[in-house]
């Protein structure tokens, strides 16, 4: 049965920047047994309820502004799976979602640099699904829950967004600045609530964790754990597979479940 993981995407330039986050998840692909298939659920496609793309091939979409020529240039065309969409939106109706279909979107950057690093040659179907920020980390832990069965069907759940997401706050031209305190407490304080499975303290993380609202101003970032949180089931057991930050503050971090 495959893992659900999380992943942090960092700035849109990963790609090319050399660090250990980008080293990282480069190593990952090869590190899981090979899904069927990636239902990856991004901080980028946030709207009213959960939606998933159904296209016979995915568009890259490059969503972001003022970065170089190159990365505009790069394109992750895998395959879509209408199998996987229709397959998902039958597991969410059946826990009470109401769901949506997209026919013509590809995949954000929050789908695509993280996928492009694992699995290059674009050839493992890929279906996003989106967030709901409004409704907050329960809503996406249940929606997790509800995807916990893919797992068994050779589906990769992969959470995209960022453990801290502070945008504001970045050491913008330095990759490898030094974090901050408020940083390095804020994850600390998640990484003891995952390892010791203290599933209501995380989802009351903005009023118990240090630093919440400077960590993550926003929500959107931090709502893909929960989804990958949930996917691991009932009692998952969490793994930190990587740590490192990028400009100060941006954590990079990310963690397996299962
Ligand atoms: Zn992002």
């Amino acid at each position: 049965m495959l893992p659900s993981l999380f992943v942090s995407h960092g700035a849109p330039t990963l790609p090319l920047d050399a660090c250990p986050a980008r080293e990282f998840l480069k190593s990952l692909g090869a590190r899981l047994p090979r899904p069927r298939a990636v239902l990856a659920v991004s901080a980028h496609w946030d709207n009213r309820e959960p939606t998933v793309n159904r296209v016979a091939v995915n568009q890259t979409i490059h969503d972001f502004y003022g970065f170089p020529d190159e990365l505009y240039r790069m394109a992750y065309n895998a395959p879509g799976s209408a199998g996987l969409a229709d397959r998902t939106q039958e597991l969410l109706s059946a826990a009470g979602f109401d769901t949506a279909t997209d026919d013509a979107r590809g995949l954000d950057h929050g789908a695509w640099v993280p996928l492009m690093l694992m699995y290059p040659e674009a050839d493992i179907p890929v279906v996003q699904l989106s967030v709901q920020s409004p409704l907050g980390t329960g809503h996406h832990l249940k929606l997790g829950r509800a995807l916990a069965p893919l797992r068994k069907e050779d589906i990769l759940v992969l959470g995209s967004g960022g453990f801290t997401h502070n945008l504001r706050a970045l050491d913008r031209w330095r990759l490898d600045g030094p974090e901050p305190a408020w940083s390095r407490e804020f994850s600390d304080w998640i990484q003891a609530a995952l390892e010791e499975g203290r599933e209501q303290d995380l989802l009351a993380y903005r009023r118990l964790a240090p630093h919440a609202a400077t960590a993550h101003p926003t929500e959107e970032h931090f709502l893909p754990l929960f989804v990958a949180l949930g996917a691991g089931g009932e009692a998952p057991h969490p793994e930190r597979l990587h740590r490192s930050s990028t400009f100060g503050s941006l954590r990079m971090d990310a963690y397996l479940f299962g």
